[in-house]
């Protein structure tokens, strides 16, 4: 688990249009295979100034969201329908001209992997300059003394003379950095980082994480943090969604989904992931089975083949009827406050033998 200091940071009040507004999001590729339903009727909202934490296994449609809201999908063979909006502008039908223009101005995104994100053949310095120049009309040396001052912001030591290394001259949290310092050049108002710290060790990582916070309490953007870990989700982010098969199935503020969580593959997820709590031999429980194949979901809840709680629900109903998710806080399950209590309370009971709880 990263330790990261928690934010105390009063959230800003909600507006009456959220900053980021995605609504019923569709996306579908189609394959030789048949038509993959990676996102399947998606909302959520965003304001300035917050962090949404989406986590969910491979294949559950985070990544795919993010594309489509920067508008970077394959778009041959690809349908989106529904709307994403950014404040107050429709981005489904922005034309790809548009979109380049608030690409890195209004909105950027971080990668998972800054050596594929970074061309080999370029100085840092002049890959964080080029967005600089080209969305604000800036001069060769502003753009490289802007660059020189992203790089001293994101912690790069001695900047003024690493500006003109190349990619492989940095280690690895050091390209991070400049991948960082790339992404938040202009300014953006909605970032969104895609598994940002996964390939770093936990200090690096930590590190990384308080910079996103210190750099979103200075300019007041938006942000959305896509990532596996936990962890890192309980220290960083405001609200939290957590995503199976395309869906959303559970969100809300981040410390009532991760203290009180009210979806059967939310449990599963917090218990298959190690915590501070746990006795060393405490074994991680997977959860069973596979995610669902996208191209034929299964009816009714898309978790019933991997869920233990189908019995409680009683007769067919998991495996016929699609919940849905309730509006603000809320999971899409079947179950009952009261079968949900008492599920997560056997969930939580110290185990013969063991000292820890799960
Ligand atoms: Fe499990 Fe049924 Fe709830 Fe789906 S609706 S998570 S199958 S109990």
């Amino acid at each position: 688990m990263t330790a990261t200091s928690p934010d105390t940071t009063p959230p800003p009040a909600p507006s009456a249009t959220p900053f980021l507004s995605v609504r019923d999001l569709h996306v579908r590729f189609t394959t030789e295979d048949g038509v993959v339903k990676a996102v399947d009727g998606l909302s959520f909202d965003l304001e300035r100034g917050r962090t949404l934490g989406i986590v969910g296994e491979s294949g559950s449609g985070k990544s795919v969201t993010n594309l489509a809201v920067l508008g970077l999908h394959e778009r041959r063979g690809t349908e989106i329908t529904g709307t994403i909006t950014l404040d107050g502008r429709e981005l489904t039908t922005a034309p790809e001209s548009a979109l380049e223009k608030l690409r890195g101005n209004k909105m950027a995104m971080i990668f998972q992997d800054s050596l594929t994100a970074l061309s080999p053949y370029y100085t840092v310095g002049r890959q964080i300059a080029e967005p600089y120049r080209k969305h604000t009309g800036a001069s060769r040396r502003d753009a490289r003394r802007r660059a020189v001052e992203m790089l001293d912001k994101v912690g790069i030591p001695n900047a003024a003379r690493r500006v003109d290394d190349y990619p492989h001259q940095f280690s690895g949290g050091m390209r991070q950095r400049a991948m960082i310092a790339m992404a938040l050049v202009c300014d953006p108002e909605l970032l969104i980082a895609d598994e940002p710290t996964t390939a770093l060790d936990v200090t690096v990582q930590a590190q990384i994480l308080d910079l996103l916070k210190d750099l979103q309490r200075q300019t007041g953007s938006a942000i959305v943090l896509v990532t596996h870990d936990l962890g890192v989700v309980a220290h960083t982010v405001d609200d939290l969604l957590v995503m199976y098969a395309g869906r959303a199935v559970e969100r809300g503020p981040v410390r009532e989904v991760l203290g009180a969580p009210g979806h059967p593959y939310t449990w599963g997820l917090l218990g298959s992931m190690p915590r501070l709590t746990s006795d060393v031999d405490e074994p991680l429980v997977p959860i069973p089975g596979a995610p669902p194949s996208l191209l034929t979901p299964p009816p009714g809840c898309p978790f019933h083949p991997r869920c233990a709680h189908v019995a409680e629900v009683g007769g067919d109903r998991c495996r016929t009827e699609r919940p849905e998710l309730p509006a603000g806080r809320g999971a899409a399950c079947h179950l009952t406050p009261g079968q949900r209590r008492t599920a997560l309370a056997a969930r939580l009971a110290p185990r013969p033998g063991r000292g820890g709880t799960r």
